[in-house]
């Protein structure tokens, strides 16, 4: 599947375009002191069911990249991170962060304390997820006995990514390498889901990228967004009931509402769904604010 409908990304002065995701837009620095490094910019695109909507949504982009940033600090003590600054260009500013360029991992880290989603399909169909054998009887939401590594592998931009097992990691990074990105996978969720918790939010699993500084020590650095609700599953928790999907601090409204006779829209059709309401608009604005505002502390 291609994914045709996302905008060209705007230029930027300073800046070379190299790379357009559904969401963000990626930028080399070709001015200044921060030449050479990476701009992330995180647009206030949306998608679902890996299309990217025609509309957007207002402060959806700065949001998430406080969020991340805020994220990025919390876990300071855990992991080094790949933010440099927040010094960025008049236009993207609030929403773009100058990051500092890693050789990736060819992995998507993925963290699951409660089975939903693809882990749970997996389940359903092999009773383990990624390998990982899970006891009968869970159910979507279920809390699992302990958070489990799940990877997947990165798909080309709108493909799937692929849940893979922990073999297919240590082939694809090297065995000891493998275990370093299990373990502190698994270390910075346990303590995501702890500050989350605290605040009456599940982080039911998330999504974390790693890279090595080019030509440094070789030490691991979290890279690419952290914990926003692009990347992660956030259940209210006192709403928290397993057995039926969870209502969740994400794009939920937006699927709901595209999925309703109201939209009009056939999810078999092939075709991107139409232009959100207003109002659909403006809940899905509010409910990221929510979780900003709950996981931080912080007024938006
Ligand atoms: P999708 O929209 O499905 O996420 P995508 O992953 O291609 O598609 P983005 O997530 O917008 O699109 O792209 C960001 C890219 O930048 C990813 O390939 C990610 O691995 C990479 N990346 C993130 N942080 C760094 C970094 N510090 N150094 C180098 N690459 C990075
Ligand atoms: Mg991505």
């Amino acid at each position: 599947m291609t994914l045709a409908n996302i905008p060209p990304a705007p230029e930027l002065p300073g800046a070379r375009h190299l790379h357009s995701g559904k969401v963000r837009d990626l930028y080399e620095v070709t001015e200044g002191p921060h030449t050479g490094k990476l701009l992330m910019v995180a647009s206030d695109r949306l998608s679902i069911f890996d299309f990217v909507l025609e509309t957007t949504i207002p402060d959806k982009g700065e949001i998430l990249t406080r969020m991340s940033l805020w994220w990025f600090e919390q876990l300071a003590e855990l992991v080094p991170n790949h933010v440099v600054s927040t010094d960025v260009p008049e236009d993207v500013r609030g929403r773009a962060v100058v990051c500092e360029r890693l050789d990736m991992f060819p992995v998507e880290c993925v963290a699951r304390g409660y089975l939903t989603g693809s882990g749970l399909l997996d389940y359903h169909a092999t009773g383990e997820v990624c390998g990982i054998p899970l006891p009968a009887g869970l159910e979507d939401g279920s809390r699992l006995p302990a958070p489990i590594f799940t990877p997947a592998t990165k798909a080309d931009l709108g493909d799937h990514d692929e849940n893979v097992d922990f073999a297919a990691v240590a082939v694809a990074v090297g065995a000891e390498t493998a275990v370093e990105l299990r373990d502190l996978t698994l270390r910075v969720y346990g303590r995501a889901e702890e500050i989350a918790r605290e605040r009456g939010i599940i982080l039911a699993d998330t999504k974390f990228e790693f890279g090595t500084a080019r030509g440094g020590s070789g030490a691991i650095v979290l890279a690419d967004e952290v914990l926003t609700p692009d990347s992660s599953r956030y259940w209210p928790a006192d709403d928290w009931q397993p057995g039926r999907a969870q209502p969740s601090y994400d794009k939920q409204i937006v699927r709901n509402w595209a999925l309703s006779p109201e939209s009009g829209w056939d999810k078999a059709s092939g075709e991107a769904p139409p232009p959100l309401p207003q109002a659909v608009i403006e809940r899905t604005r509010s409910r990221y604010i929510e979780a900003y505002e709950r996981l931080t502390g912080e007024r938006f």
